[in-house]
């Protein structure tokens, strides 16, 4: 691996699903991560976490790149593309089964929404064949607690740290807990920046990282834009693209949301330039806490 030998550079990445176009939730955690691993002098990797075929938009993997290089936003080395790693999930999910630390599950989701929607390990000794099956974790190691490097400490419940969770799709698709762990892995990432979203299932794979034998990383989950409704912008809710024209006005709007300094001069600095600027200056500490109920509506900003 190329660059994982070096293991004091810091490597962070943005790691978008090819589900619809950027917007303004997911531009966040992608100048976040960028931010701080500028910041550290790091490396910053992008990769497509095109995982699931049914759920992709044709062409928006193209049109989020499209959109980072427009912002700015421009990344170190290739881009992984996780539809071609799946010898790579074959060999995790071999390494998980020769171990003794996966099983076959045929439960409906019928059955496990009426436990409460937490699995109750009911194959774990039933020794299934593959048919029409799920693959779940053994689950050995559960993680009940993180540190969070802007959360601070975060806690699982019990139900959540300690279930067997599905690795392998009974349709056949790889479970996103174990591509992300195994392509950060690869990619030798050691610090992950991304959404507030994303620190439910962060204790599946610290899990999957003991697993599977390899170091575990860094993790800072960003402040999450919700819209007039509290909801996450997301594609699903259909969060407006971002503008088209000059970047700058939409960074400066996402520097102000994560509570960051901005330039005064900034209509004389070139994007790459502010960037620059927003790296110096970047810090995390100044970011809006979030227990509150009702976050900022940040969609009115870029609604037609
Ligand atoms: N691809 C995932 C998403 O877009 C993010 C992966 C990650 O940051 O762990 O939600
Ligand atoms: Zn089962």
């Amino acid at each position: 691996m190329s660059d994982s030998h070096c293991a004091t550079r810091y490597v962070g990445r943005f790691a978008p699903s090819p589900s619809g176009v950027l917007h303004f939730g997911s531009l966040i955690a992608a100048l976040g991560s960028y931010l701080h691993a500028r910041s550290m002098r790091g490396r910053w990797l992008v990769r497509i976490d095109d995982l699931d075929p049914p759920r992709e938009i044709p062409g928006s993997a193209d049109s989020i790149l499209a959109t980072l290089e427009r912002f700015g936003l421009h990344w170190d080395g290739e881009i992984v593309w996780q539809s071609k790693r799946h010898d790579a999930y074959l060999a995790a999910l071999d390494t998980l089964r020769q171990q003794g630390l996966s099983y076959h599950c045929t439960c409906t989701r019928q059955r496990i929404g009426q436990l409460g929607g937490t699995y109750d390990g009911h194959c774990r000794h039933l020794a299934l064949g593959s048919e029409n099956a799920a693959i779940r974790l053994r689950q050995t190691r559960p993680i009940y607690t993180f540190e969070d490097d802007f959360q601070g400490q975060l806690h699982a419940t019990p139900e959540l740290a300690e279930e067997d969770f599905i690795i392998r799709r009974r349709d056949g698709l790889f479970a996103y807990n174990l591509a992300v762990v195994v392509d950060d892995h690869y990619q030798g990432v050691n610090h992950i920046v991304r959404g507030a979203d994303l620190i439910e299932p962060t204790v599946r794979q610290i899990s999957l990282y003991q697993h599977l034998g390899y170091p575990q990383p860094g993790y800072l989950h960003l402040p999450l834009a919700v819209n007039a409704h509290g909801d996450k912008l997301s594609k699903q809710n259909h969060a407006p693209a971002l503008p088209e024209g000059d970047p700058r006005p939409v960074l400066l709007k996402a520097l102000q949301f994560l509570g960051q300094t901005l330039p005064e001069n900034w209509q004389d600095m070139p994007v790459d330039l502010l960037l620059r600027w927003a790296t110096d200056h970047w810090t995390p500490a100044l970011m809006p806490r979030q227990d509150a109920k009702a976050p900022a509506d940040l969609t009115s900003a870029f609604s037609k």
